[in-house]
């Protein structure tokens, strides 16, 4: 027999109720419309497929990846007419994979609506750029007779400044009803997580969440409804003890100003948690708050014990990492605080 595989000391534990929850709270808060799911960047870090099993039992019908090998991997776990593509097809490969799958692809471009009519067309989605000037087609090429030819189930746009009271949001939900009146399609779709708070005028009958499915509160209107779904934790693998002028890891960036009980923690920037952090985060167990001490390194991070006596080797520690307080403190965005949670992490 050979030997078990070791498991790495890192895990990532995703409340799945919290996950439902929230998309609940968002579906509600679209109004007749209807949420679905941003799970590009393999759910934000929490792991596409899992995410994608949970939301589909909450409900939610439809989902959006960036590329076509991340809707490959969940074609055995729901129905293909349920996932789009939003980076839309590049290459000839690409349209051959939706006709034969039934992935919608999100079209972006005269290019890309070539591309889909040349292999015979069918049901897609469309992107029109609004102002983000970003992906999506231009406005003035709204009128192209091939745009005319497509068969659109979502017109979708997609807003620069949802989380802020930006001007832009306006004139970017008038230019969308604009292009709306002038395609006909079966939905239209606006709204990302902040954009749901901005009200009815931006929902039509598909809005986007990704960041608040999974904890993230863009804006305060939000954050009554928004529940942390991510908790990182770590092993501790060894206790240790300093003496008053000790310092602790790389350039000495931490001194102790008495004797003091620290321990170590398998965790480290090569895992997403990020060399900000040094000196500044804190990780919990139990009750108690344990401050990060000195620089992060790659796979380690130091903490202090004073207020956990009884902590062991072996024992798990539990990051601070609730995504707005997290965002405030670190100067990271609650995006990048999900999405460089490395591959260590067991999910
Ligand atoms: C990622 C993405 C979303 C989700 O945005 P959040 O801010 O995470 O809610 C919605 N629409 C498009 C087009 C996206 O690329």
């Amino acid at each position: 027999m050979p030997p078990e595989r070791p498991g790495y000391p890192l895990r990532l534990t995703i409340d799945a109720a919290a996950l439902a929850d929230n998309w609940r709270a968002l579906d509600r808060l679209s109004g007749s419309a209807s949420a679905a799911a941003a799970v590009k960047a393999d759910g934000y870090g929490l792991g596409a497929r899992r995410a994608v099993q949970l939301l589909w039992a909450a409900g939610c019908r439809t989902f959006y990846v960036a590329h076509w090998a991340e809707a490959a991997e969940l074609l055995d776990l729901v129905p293909a007419e349920s996932i789009a593509v939003l980076h839309g097809p590049m290459t000839v490969q690409d349209v051959i994979f939706a006709k034969a799958t039934g992935v919608r692809p999100v079209i972006n471009s005269l290019a890309q609506t070539s591309l889909w009519h040349k292999a015979g067309g069918g049901l897609c989605d469309l992107m029109v750029d609004t102002g983000i000037n970003r992906l999506g087609l231009a406005m003035a090429d709204l009128a192209d007779p091939t745009i005319a030819a497509l068969s659109i189930d979502t017109l979708h746009s997609h807003l620069a400044s949802a989380d802020d009271a930006s001007r832009l949001n306006e004139v970017q939900r008038e230019r969308w009803q604009a292009a709306c009146r002038q395609v006909p399609h079966r939905r239209s779709a606006l709204a990302n997580s902040a954009g749901i708070a901005l009200g009815e005028g931006y929902h039509g009958q598909l809005t986007r969440p990704g960041l608040a499915l999974y904890g993230g509160v863009p804006c305060a209107a939000l954050a009554p409804h928004i529940r942390q779904v991510v908790f990182p934790e770590a092993q501790l693998i060894q206790r240790r003890v300093l003496q008053a002028g000790d310092t602790v890891g790389y350039n000495a960036t931490f001194t102790a100003p008495a004797p003091l009980e620290v321990g170590v923690v398998t965790l480290g920037y090569a895992d997403g948690y990020l060399r900000c952090w040094s000196n500044l985060g804190t990780m919990r167990a139990g009750g108690a708050e344990l401050a990060v001490l000195g620089r992060v390194s790659m796979d380690m991070t130091v903490i202090d014990l004073s207020a956990a006596p009884d902590l062991v080797e072996g024992d798990w520690v539990t990051l601070d990492y609730s995504l707005p307080d997290a965002a405030a403190k670190s100067g990271l965005s609650q995006y990048e605080l999900l999405t460089s949670l490395g591959r260590r992490f067991q999910r």
